[in-house]
């Protein structure tokens, strides 16, 4: 990973699940818990809850809906709220995301959280996690009304918060969203080499990746 011209960027803007917090609990959510407690609550079996589900995640994959704990709750006749406190042990920081917030907060960097998280899943995580004091502000592109994937979102972001995207470095574990912050400028774009510290090293194509944090912070 090559090191950051920390004198050319003042903003930093950062992604949350996968980027600085473990992403296995958001996978092992959707693809172990919500179906069994689903297959539980509705009295049917494990694999008739994969099969009713699975069409509803493929058809809502990339859109704000699908972040939308709301949308999931109406749809699966279940509260997403509860069944993800019964889970919320396995919330975690990434290694050394913490070391990394602290010293870019402490270097004068303007440090801002932009996720597609509904404002439910990012109170509860905020809850096990003390993530806020390293903010500026904390952003849920629902706010917005458009996911991140999305062009009019960055318009929006720009809108709100007023930076400039040739001095900014943004971190994301997402590519396509990644596509779109370099397609809107942003200049310094780094994906994450492992976001689910149970599934291992991923490719992330034509981006950097941040393997260690501390790696990240030589040289501020
Ligand atoms: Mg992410």
């Amino acid at each position: 990973m090559p090191s950051l011209p920390w004198s050319d960027i003042d903003t930093v803007l950062l992604d949350m699940d996968g980027t600085l917090l473990d992403l296995h609990f958001d996978n092992h959510f959707w693809m172990e818990h919500l179906p069994q407690r689903y297959a539980e609550l509705h009295r049917v079996s494990r694999a008739m809850a994969e099969m009713e589900l699975q069409p509803l995640f493929e058809r809502n994959a990339g859109q704000l809906q699908w972040y939308c704990l709301d949308f999931w709750s109406t749809e699966l006749k279940l509260s997403v709220r509860d069944l993800k406190l019964e889970t919320a042990h396995l919330i975690a920081l990434r290694p050394d995301a913490d070391t990394f917030l602290a010293a870019i907060k402490r270097a004068g960097k303007r440090v801002v959280l932009i996720t597609n998280a509904h404002r439910d899943a990012l109170s509860l995580k905020l809850e096990k996690i003390e993530l806020a004091p390293y903010f500026e502000r904390l952003i849920s592109s629902h706010d917005y009304g458009f996911p991140k994937e999305n062009p009019q979102f960055w318009d929006a972001l720009q809108a709100d918060i007023d930076f400039d995207p040739a001095r900014s470095l943004f971190i994301d574990d997402t590519l396509p969203i990644l596509r779109s912050a370099r397609d809107f400028g942003v200049a310094h774009l780094l994906a994450v080499r492992e976001p689910d510290s149970r599934k291992g090293p991923k490719d992330t194509a034509e981006f950097a990746a941040v393997g260690d944090y501390r790696d990240l912070i030589a040289g501020l």
